[in-house]
């Protein structure tokens, strides 16, 4: 038999508790995998509320799903990859090969139960891993793993594998449709991603960023990045926009956000309104011709063009980051409020 090693594992044993522990470490388990192991990992905006329990824990589970990391070992099928290389791993598993994950609905790969990414134990049920780990096992390497230039920065890049693309993905197309156009940013109860779509607003040319929110620490990064900032309780709002987006977790944001979308425009929402007793003003809707858009964004998919555009040096992710610590700082840290924590080892 062969002996079981043990690593390090960061672990949400219940409500506000985040401790290391020692778990075995992963192995290759198919050829057309590889082992990674994290160097820079991000706080996505939905780590605060699971490990304060908004999703009830039922187990202990791995935290972190946004990183950059370095191939340990990869199976022999595996193309395109070396090891010691740097890689974003997206943090939904998919397969890269079914009918969804070929349409480019990289979310919702029919080989995977819905909900399947790493550190999330809570929403899908099944333990895929955390990046906060010495090693972590990625099932599809080839698809799941995007190569990251050398001279690139591992802790600029943490957070590209979700909320990065997430507000990327919030403005693009849709200014792309609309060049120009001038954007609102709605937020409530979210911290990062709408950071990230204000910065990819202005990196791509909208005429303008507005950032309405009640989070003054969110709203003073918007104004650094270079976005208008709003005050904002979500009363009436000042004005309408052609592109609007909405990210939070509240009735009062997602009506401001539809109330100042204006006729024939887009509302484009990035909030996981968990639990599914929100209700939409479809007569608003239909009335005005708003077009509302909802869904998960598509990791696999979207990294290579987001990728480009960082490595091009016009979206520049570092500019949201409110706090670097070490490996040893991330249980700690990780319960702390900051609008954009990072981790890194070494
Ligand atoms: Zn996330
Ligand atoms: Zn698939």
């Amino acid at each position: 038999m062969r002996e079981v090693r043990v690593m390090r594992q960061l672990v949400c044993t219940g409500p506000g508790i985040v401790e290391w522990r020692d778990v075995p470490e992963p192995r290759l388990a198919g050829d057309g995998e590889a082992l990674v192991r994290p160097i820079a990992v991000a706080r996505c905006d939905i780590d605060l509320p699971l490990t304060s329990g908004v999703f009830p824990i039922r187990e202990p589970f791995a935290l972190g799903h946004e990183c950059v990391a370095e191939v340990v070992a990869l199976g022999d099928r595996v193309r395109g990859l070396e090891i010691g290389q740097r890689v974003v791993v997206a943090f939904q598993v998919s397969c890269g090969a079914c009918r969804s994950c070929t349409a480019g609905h990289t979310a919702n790969c029919d080989a995977y139960p819905v909900l399947s990414d790493f550190g999330m134990q809570p929403l899908s049920g099944t333990e895929y891993g955390g990046m906060l780990a010495d090693l972590v096992r990625v099932p599809h390497a080839e698809a799941m793993l995007a190569p990251v230039a050398p001279e690139l920065d591992p802790i600029a890049l943490a957070s590209v594998s979700d909320n990065v693309l997430d507000g990327y993905r919030a403005v693009a197309p849709h200014l792309a449709a609309q060049p120009g156009a001038e954007i609102l940013i709605v937020t409530h109860g979210l911290k990062s991603v709408p950071l990230y779509a204000a910065l990819a607003g202005i990196a791509l040319g909208a005429a303008s960023v507005d950032f309405a929110s009640n989070d003054d620490e969110v709203l003073a990064v918007a104004t650094r990045l270079g976005a208008r900032a709003i005050r904002s309780d979500f009363g009436k709002p000042e004005r309408r926009y052609a592109i609007v987006v909405d990210a939070g977790l509240t009735a009062e944001g997602l009506t401001y956000a539809i109330r100042s979308t204006e006729p024939e425009g887009i509302c484009q929402s990035v909030s996981f309104y968990a639990g599914g007793g929100m209700s939409l003003p479809l007569g608003r809707l239909y009335t005005l011709g708003i077009r509302f858009f909802v869904g998960r964004a598509h990791a696999v998919a979207l990294l290579p063009e987001v990728m480009a555009l960082i490595a091009q040096g016009r979206l520049r992710p570092q500019e949201v980051t409110t706090r670097v610590v070490s490996w040893e700082e991330a249980p700690e840290a990780f319960l702390e409020p900051a609008v954009k924590l990072i981790v890194r080892r070494g």
